[in-house]
């Protein structure tokens, strides 16, 4: 038995608790590669026009995957504290069972609402006896899989914590969901711009999601998406420690152009660039920008234009 997971979209928030849940479970899985242009095509092709392209990738994933394995992992994740998750996710099983209805592809459901509670855990049982797997193993797997994902967030935000604090480079805050700055199409080629501009990328989404979701509500009341939540909570608490921001969305996201408008009309007094990557090949215009951008940096903190 082989578990396909597509690495798109919640992986990029979720690998730690679920590979480490597979492990526990002794259930194999291979994890698809990382995005490509063969990819790309693949869920461009499948998806209507209106996408998003985290939905064409996470598409273009599974067909990947669909031959390679012997159940695909489709995950659904409903957010807690009155705030929503993007529809494109809550549909996501309904998506993925009507895109590829004419497949002969098995679906492994994993369906969390977190407004209820011990959702996650029921979903982690759920998901255990499908496999076949006894209930005290699923039990010690899950509390394994909540802790290595907790310390992997722990870490990872302050490590960056640290980079904050003690680099001396021109500090840029990119803003980006898990799956847009994660993936190797998307994200990737943002962050080795910046890095060769000689800049020190900070990520938004590596900042403690609870305690940025809590900020966020002194700056906004009425946005719903949690996890624009989280990114906004992050600007908010990283703000005066940045020389500019990054807001990098992918075409066409409507919580993020609202999201976007609503940073860009509330911060100021600091220099912001937004970056929309869409399915075309090549970031040389991205990278154009982002060099003239980082000039505007540069020169506003007293250095050399390069
Ligand atoms: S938030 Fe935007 S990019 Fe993310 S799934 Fe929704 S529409 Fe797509």
């Amino acid at each position: 038995m082989v578990v396909g997971i597509p690495r798109a979209m919640l992986f990029y928030k979720y690998e730690k608790l679920w590979t480490t849940f597979f492990d526990e479970i002794g259930v194999k899985y291979v994890i698809s590669p990382e995005t490509n242009r063969e990819i790309i095509n693949r869920g461009a092709n499948l998806a209507i026009d209106e996408s998003c392209l985290p939905t064409k990738i996470l598409l273009g994933h599974i067909d990947y995957l669909k031959d390679k394995c012997d159940m695909v992992f489709v995950p659904r994740v409903e957010f807690s504290c009155g705030y929503k998750m993007c529809t494109k996710f809550l549909s996501q099983p309904d998506l993925v069972k009507n895109t590829f209805r004419d497949d002969d592809i098995k679906l492994l459901f994993y369906n969390v609402d977190k407004n209820k509670p011990h959702k996650e855990r029921k979903a982690f049982y759920k998901m255990g006896k499908y496999l076949g797997v006894k209930r005290s193993q699923v039990k010690y797997a899950y509390i394994m899989a909540k802790q290595a994902q907790m310390f992997y967030e722990m870490f990872r935000a302050q490590n960056q914590q640290r980079l904050l604090e003690e680099t001396s480079k021109i500090k840029v805050l990119v803003v980006a969901h898990a799956y847009n700055i994660g993936d190797k199409y998307v994200g990737e080629p943002i962050i080795k711009a910046l890095k060769n501009l000689g800049c020190e990328p900070i990520i938004a989404e590596y900042t403690n999601a609870n305690e940025c979701i809590q900020i966020s509500c002194g700056v906004s009341k009425t946005l719903p998406w949690a996890y624009n939540r989280h990114l906004l909570g992050a600007l908010e608490k990283h703000y005066n420690d940045v020389d500019g921001v990054v807001l990098l969305t992918t075409f066409p996201c409507g919580p993020d152009s609202m999201f976007n408008d609503l940073i860009i009309r509330k911060y100021k007094k600091k220099p912001i660039i937004t970056l929309t990557v869409d399915t075309q090949d090549g970031t040389a215009g991205i990278e154009t920008r982002l060099e003239s951008f980082i000039d505007i940096l540069n020169f506003k903190k007293g250095g050399a234009v390069q």
